[in-house]
């Protein structure tokens, strides 16, 4: 059986990206055992670095072993109690990820349909809150890689800030492409992932919640 196929194929997609050769080469070294005081500082200041990147000054800040929609899941999990209806904003493949995501855990799902290829208009998002109060939370992503629209979350995060809504950020292709300023702008979850704009390999992803919301 041929476990490992890989030829060396050009990779044209979003994300995952090609890997540098500088980032390969130290993927090629070897490793350094994870309950060493060496790890453990080598992951600390990994963990601030990427704090900064992403302008996250929260302790809450976690990486997940693994895809960012893992993280994407995450939130979905533990901001939110079953039955809990929530906004997802669906301009596309990942806007109809946070719905799926959305419902598999148990939330009610109410889905704002924008024509892909476009971005929200936050007036239409502050008029289904609004219009329903008890919507305890926003998911949108920040670009929606599948159509390359930008949504406007420092707008909506205007919208969302004086409510009991968590506006839940999928920002896995803005990271470290756009200028994001989660605690200024109010944004209160924010999900990242590796393999795209970071330029690592897949199967890393980081959560930054600046704010903290009690279950329950
Ligand atoms: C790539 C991407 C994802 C999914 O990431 P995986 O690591 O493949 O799970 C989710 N949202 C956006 C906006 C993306 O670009």
């Amino acid at each position: 059986m041929k476990l490992f196929n890989f030829k060396g194929e050009r990779v044209f997609t979003p994300g995952p990206v090609e890997i540098p050769d500088r980032i390969r080469e130290v993927l090629g070294r070897q490793i350094i055992h994870h309950r060493t005081k060496e790890f453990t500082e080598a992951f600390l200041e990994t963990r601030e670095l990427f704090k900064r990147l992403v302008d996250c000054t929260s302790e809450n800040f976690v990486f997940f072993a693994s895809s960012g929609t893992g993280a994407m899941e995450a939130s979905v999990q533990n901001f939110f109690n079953p039955g809990e209806k929530v906004l997802a904003v669906v301009g596309g493949k990942f806007g109809e990820r946070w719905a799926e995501l959305g419902r598999t855990w148990g939330l009610e799902v109410v889905e704002l349909q924008v024509e892909w290829g476009k971005s929200v208009d936050p007036d239409q998002v502050e008029d289904i809150l609004n219009k329903n109060p008890e919507i305890k939370g926003v998911l949108v992503q920040m670009s929606e890689s599948s159509t390359g629209a930008y949504h406007d979350v420092k707008t909506l995060a205007k919208i969302t800030k004086d409510r009991d809504t968590l506006l839940v950020v999928d920002a896995i292709t803005a990271l470290g492409v756009y200028n994001m300023k989660p605690h200024e702008w109010g944004l209160d979850v924010v999900v990242g992932g590796s393999q795209k704009a970071f330029m690592l390999p897949p199967g890393l992803s980081m959560l930054c919640s600046p704010k903290r919301r009690k279950k329950g």
